[in-house]
């Protein structure tokens, strides 16, 4: 049985295109997104290992825009800082070869 976060890797490996953290919830049966970001921050440190890298499509705000480009961790932002929106659109994850 593979784990969890095995799991989730090699489903953002066949992903066409970016999945975010509920459409993984969906895929998996999970309740909460907030496993999935914390999953993705520690297989984004194992890929590279395997030569391969976790691609954010970042998150944004859905009123202005604003792009959250500088990310320390996979976790979607709850609030733009530029309008104080709270309508984030959420990031996406694929993983690729190097
Ligand atoms: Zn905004």
């Amino acid at each position: 049985m593979p784990t969890r976060r095995e799991e989730i890797a090699s489903h953002l490996e066949e992903a066409e295109y970016p999945l975010t953290a509920q459409d993984i919830c969906d895929i998996l049966g999970l309740k909460k997104r907030s496993i999935v970001y914390e999953d993705i921050d520690h297989i984004a440190r194992s890929v590279k290992r395997r030569g391969k890298q976790v691609i954010v499509s970042p998150a944004r705000c859905g009123k202005c825009q604003f792009v959250f480009k500088k990310m320390k961790s996979a976790k979607a932002p709850t609030k733009c800082p530029k309008c104080r929106s709270e309508w984030i659109i959420a990031p996406g994850f694929l993983i690729r070869e190097k």
